[in-house]
């Protein structure tokens, strides 16, 4: 029966949020479904939404109202929604959007081609189907997964949910105490991706330093790092979301080591001033943060540093915001994310006092965010003249455009080119460097070898002759 039903996904949010939807796609894809991208043909429709923040669950709304349009028009007969949205915001969303036919949590949806073949079973679907567990489940090596990634890169995810207590971060409560996949497990996925021709493995979790202690009794990214790096095939393992504790000496040595690990640290710190710090509930303080950094240097020579923060705290005095200015110009961190704080309703920090005006967390957000630039465009000046080894995503779509979308955390971040970059359609590519995580960080814009463009995911040597704010430009050598 299932044969000729097709099914079309959305997939809103995080790399973490991705990795489900595609594990969907593989259960579907093994029960025979046929897969579409095109949501006017579907007959079956999921909306993975993203319920992080109000800007996210805003997006996961309307995308899915934009799906139940399908089923108006006939194409769709059944619309399910499933992911973090639904697990914070199950009933609300059962009483105000009745287009939906089923709403599955963050950790409910294995199975769910049986649970498509359930609803499609039924004439008419009185009572639309809600299924919200406490969310513990994970998937495994022999789970399918259809990746939607460009084929040379994939996630691997190695663990789910956070053991954490930050102030402003619903996440424990979307996605669950934490929960490791075994090294040996991990492993044979990183593999059987290798054997896909993946070039770049991102390793994501909620708190990758704090990877096994569920598993092991303490954290063992370590013994993950050393196995990771026996794989044949990939040339870049990239670590995510690292925490500011545990990142002990066995474990930095191993990233030093590793001949595959990408010399890259993506640490979000979320502040830098001690009081902010606290109220957050985050560890360290300003002098810490900044040794954790130089250690980080000292021990992992040449890894490029990224780190996020939150502007706008409740409580966040101007003073206080300074602080942060000055540790971003002092930590001289190559890549930057700074995000505008949001008030949540999950979070503790939603009922603080002190809450801070749109308007000025926006600007704050500007002023972080243009200080990053500054001390991102004087490092990657200092890459002029250098040969670099890049990765070859694709040809630049339109290298005359003014603005080249940069997705941050989910959230689209216009980035500008600087004129002196731009060029013809054609003759341009766009590539990334081992210190350049995919979607969040800067680019590589090269002119291949006269007739020989490359193709997606091999490695070149680019001359690099000009910098921006935060790309680089070159030539094939
Ligand atoms: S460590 Fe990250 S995911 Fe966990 S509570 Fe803090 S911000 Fe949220």
């Amino acid at each position: 029966m299932a044969a000729s039903v097709r099914v079309g996904m959305v997939s809103l949010g995080c790399p973490k949020n991705l990795v489900d939807s595609e594990l969907m796609l593989g259960d579907l894809a093994r029960h025979h479904y046929e897969i579409t991208a095109d949501p006017a043909e579907a007959e079956v429709l999921i909306v993975n939404t993203c319920g992080f923040i109000d800007s996210a669950r805003r997006e996961s709304v309307d995308t899915i109202l934009e799906m139940a349009e399908y089923k108006k028009k006939g194409s769709c007969r059944r619309l399910l929604v499933t992911g973090c949205l639904v697990q914070g915001y199950a009933e609300q969303l059962r009483a105000e959007l009745p287009e939906v036919d089923a709403f599955l949590g963050s950790a409910d949806y294995p199975g769910i081609a049986r649970v498509v073949r359930g609803l499609l079973g039924r004439k008419e679907i009185e009572e639309p189907l809600l299924k919200v567990g406490n969310p513990a489940w994970l998937y495994d090596s022999a789970s399918p997964r259809l990746l939607s990634t460009p084929p040379h890169m994939a996630y691997l995810k190695v663990a789910e949910g956070c053991d954490h207590a930050c102030t402003f971060c619903a996440i424990p409560k979307l996605r669950g105490r934490m929960r490791s996949r075994p090294v040996e497990d991990i492993l044979a996925e990183a593999r059987s991706l290798a054997g896909r021709g993946v070039r770049e493995i991102n390793v994501i979790s909620q708190d990758t330093s704090e990877y096994g202690r569920d598993l092991y009794g303490r954290p063992r990214l370590d013994a993950l790092l050393e196995a990771l790096d026996t794989v044949q095939g990939p040339r870049w393992i990239r670590l995510h979301y690292l925490y500011p504790a545990f990142l002990n000496d066995r474990v930095l040595a191993a990233l030093a080591r590793g001949r595959r690990l990408a010399k890259y640290v993506d640490l979000p710190l979320q502040h830098a001033d001690d009081a902010m710090l606290k109220a957050m509930r985050r560890p360290g303080g300003y002098r810490a943060n900044l040794e954790l950094l130089e250690r980080l240097r000292d021990r992992v020579p040449g890894a490029a540093l990224r780190s996020s923060f939150i502007v706008g705290f409740p409580g966040e005095t101007e003073e206080r915001f300074e602080t942060l200015l000055k540790f971003i110009r002092e930590s001289q961190l190559d890549r930057v994310g700074v995000f505008a704080y949001s008030q949540e309703a999950l979070t503790p920090s939603g009922s603080l006092p002190d809450q801070i005006p749109e308007r000025v967390k926006e600007s704050r957000r500007r002023r972080a965010m243009a200080v990053a630039a500054e001390v991102s465009a004087r490092r990657l000046k200092g890459r002029v003249g250098e040969t670099l080894e890049v990765m070859a995503e694709r040809p630049s779509r339109d290298a005359d455009a003014a603005v080249v979308d940069s997705v941050e955390h989910g959230s689209l971040a216009p980035r500008r080119v600087a004129p002196t970059i731009r060029r013809s359609a054609g003759d341009l590519w766009v590539g990334r460097t081992e210190w350049d995580a995919p979607d969040i960080d800067g680019r590589v814009y090269f002119t291949p070898a006269p007739g020989a463009a490359p193709s997606p995911g091999d490695f070149v040597r680019v001359r690099i002759e000009r910098s921006t704010e935060h790309d680089l430009v070159g030539r094939v050598v």
